[in-house]
């Protein structure tokens, strides 16, 4: 059966529609994706926050003494805006290739974060008597 994949109509409305939400950032008139919504910003804007807020745990963690329930908080908010990027960017925005660019650089942002508090973790192993 033809355009069996046209599911999206069911739904109300196609997921990339953007919401009526404005992008928190001044001034910025930017679209919110639907899958940006609980953030207020607009794909742009999303991935600069992401990005510096990636660098300023960097930082906090490059010497392995992060408290175990910090990590845990850090953890949960790479895999959180890893995924809300994944949603945002998959769900049929029209990117610019600068965007596409910026949007998988971010996700390295991310896996880097990742893999750099594991290496932490291990020089300074967590208490387990707690
Ligand atoms: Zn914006």
């Amino acid at each position: 059966m033809a355009g069996g994949v046209l599911t999206i109509k069911d739904s109300g409305y196609a997921p990339a529609m953007p919401t009526h939400t404005a992008c928190s950032e001044n001034g910025c008139k930017g679209q919110v994706p639907a899958a940006l919504e609980p953030v207020h910003l607009c794909m742009l804007h999303f991935t600069l926050k992401v990005e510096n807020d990636c660098a300023q745990m960097r930082r906090e963690t490059v010497y392995g003494k992060t408290p175990h329930a910090r990590q845990v908080e850090i953890i949960r908010f790479i895999a959180d805006h890893g995924e809300m990027l994944a949603r945002a960017s998959t769900s049929g925005l029209h990117l610019a290739d600068e965007m596409k660019a910026r949007i998988l650089n971010t996700f390295l942002t991310l896996m880097n974060l990742r893999e750099n508090l594991d290496r932490a973790a291990l020089r300074q192993p967590i208490g387990r008597s707690s």
